[in-house]
């Protein structure tokens, strides 16, 4: 018989990784007792992000599908990729959906409440304790709670990854830091500047920046933001002023912007850890490191291993196995239906080259290329990465196109 706890299992962190994992787990097996604990004082809360993922969420979370109006702000069909000297662009059509973080992650949590969850706002989990039989949570201010299970899903700093001797956090070359704002901007200036497409840009090394810098127009927003890795001296704060200041003069925003009142953020480039579970425990989202390098999309990659973590979670307790071993099943599926981002981390490497100028000229002039790199934009952004672009075509068509370049007609 397994020990008394309070609750089964314990989710710490009510972002979009936790909530789905919490929905997830509640609609399989609904009597399991489950916690979703966050720091945050009320939900909703808000979260630095340019708000975009791709419109494969709604069919990866068929709940979502028909509810748009809860949490959708715009919808965007067209994605331009800049080169660094700003002379180069390659673009085309795509889709792309545009939310406020505090009304999706809000609409998340309110879902997995509904679901039957327990919420508890304003506990920041500052240590766990793994036992032969049970796990104790603790908070600040010495209340715990025990449970059989703990998902780890609190962001990019995650105390359960460290207590637990999973990752120790990132390095400063593993993350890149952001500055973002999201300016509320009148939806008639929208209108006229941006609409119908509302292009979604990205301006790679910006300003020689190793990152990008992004412009995400929306219905009554306009999120603009950049970062770079973080082991760069770079003060992202000037750049950012550059780029407001360049935004207003192409008249993509309005001349009363002001750069002043962001918030910042750190993001992980590297890719999943080698190891996403241990006893009683499994990482998401950020804190297991779900995010695409190329682009910095984390949502929908972090909901899916949500829901991955939840599957597996559903067998440990039909079986009452919550060892390392038995928990391997959740990494074996993150790697079939997420995987490494090998494609992703290869964009990322040619962003990064001196060639990426050359790469994005190339890439003007031939419609292949253009249609590549847009179904990538889209493709990363919504976390279709088993099915991804083939990056070996795109870079094959690169060559190939170079070779025609050097030697005339082949
Ligand atoms: C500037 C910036 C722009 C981005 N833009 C995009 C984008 O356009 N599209 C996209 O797909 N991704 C984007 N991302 C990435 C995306 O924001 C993350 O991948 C996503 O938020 C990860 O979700 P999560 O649920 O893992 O963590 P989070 O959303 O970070 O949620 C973690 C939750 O845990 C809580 N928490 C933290 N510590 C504790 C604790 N000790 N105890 C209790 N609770 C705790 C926090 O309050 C928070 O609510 C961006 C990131 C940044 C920094």
């Amino acid at each position: 018989m397994p020990e008394k706890t309070d609750f089964d299992v314990v989710v710490v962190g009510a972002g979009p990784a936790g909530s789905t994992a919490t929905k997830w787990l509640k609609d399989r097996r609904p009597d399991t007792r489950v916690l979703l604990v966050d720091k945050a004082a009320r939900i909703p809360r808000d979260k630095p992000c340019g708000g975009f993922v791709g419109p494969e969420v709604l069919e990866v979370f068929p709940y979502l599908k028909g509810k748009e109006r809860e949490f959708l702000e715009s919808e965007s069909f067209e994605g331009i990729l800049h080169s660094p000297d700003l002379r180069y662009q390659v673009g085309g059509r795509t889709k792309m959906l545009g939310l406020l973080r505090s009304t999706f992650d809000g609409y998340l949590t309110k879902v997995a409440q509904k679901a039957g969850a327990q919420l508890k706002t304003g506990h920041r989990v500052k240590d766990i304790k793994i036992e032969s039989q049970k796990a104790t949570v603790y908070f600040e201010g010495r209340k715990k709670v025990t449970t059989r299970a703990v998902v780890g899903a609190e962001g990019v700093v995650s105390v359960v990854a460290r207590r637990t001797g999973l990752h120790q956090g990132w390095q400063s070359n593993q993350v890149c830091k952001c500055v973002v704002k999201e300016f509320p901007v009148d939806p008639e200036f929208i209108k006229k500047h941006l609409a119908p497409n509302r292009a979604v840009h990205l301006y790679l090394g910006f300003q020689g920046t190793p990152g990008y810098a992004w412009f995400f127009p929306k219905t009554r927003h306009i999120n603009a933001g950049l970062g770079c890795f973080a082991n760069h001296q770079v003060r992202l704060m000037d750049y950012f002023r550059l780029f407001i200041k360049l935004l207003k003069g192409w008249t993509m925003l309005p001349d009363s912007a002001r750069a002043e009142g962001v918030s910042a953020g750190l993001c992980p480039t590297v890719g999943p850890l080698d190891t996403t579970q241990s006893n009683r425990v499994l990482l998401i989202g950020d804190a297991a490191g779900f995010v695409s390098p190329a682009t910095g999309a984390g949502i929908l990659p972090g909901m899916i291993s949500g829901r991955l973590a939840a599957d597996t979670l559903v067998e440990a307790l039909e079986h009452n196995r919550f060892d390392t071993e038995f928990l391997t099943r959740y990494q074996r599926r993150w790697e079939k239906h997420i995987g490494r981002f090998s494609s992703e981390l290869m964009v990322q490497r040619i962003f990064l080259t001196p060639f990426c100028n050359l790469f994005i000229r190339i890439g003007q002039q031939d419609a292949t290329i253009r249609r590549l790199v847009t179904r990538a934009q889209s493709h990363t952004a919504g976390g279709s990465y088993a099915q991804g672009v083939s990056i070996p075509r795109l870079l094959g068509r690169v060559a190939w196109d170079l070779l025609k370049g050097a030697f005339g007609r082949l």
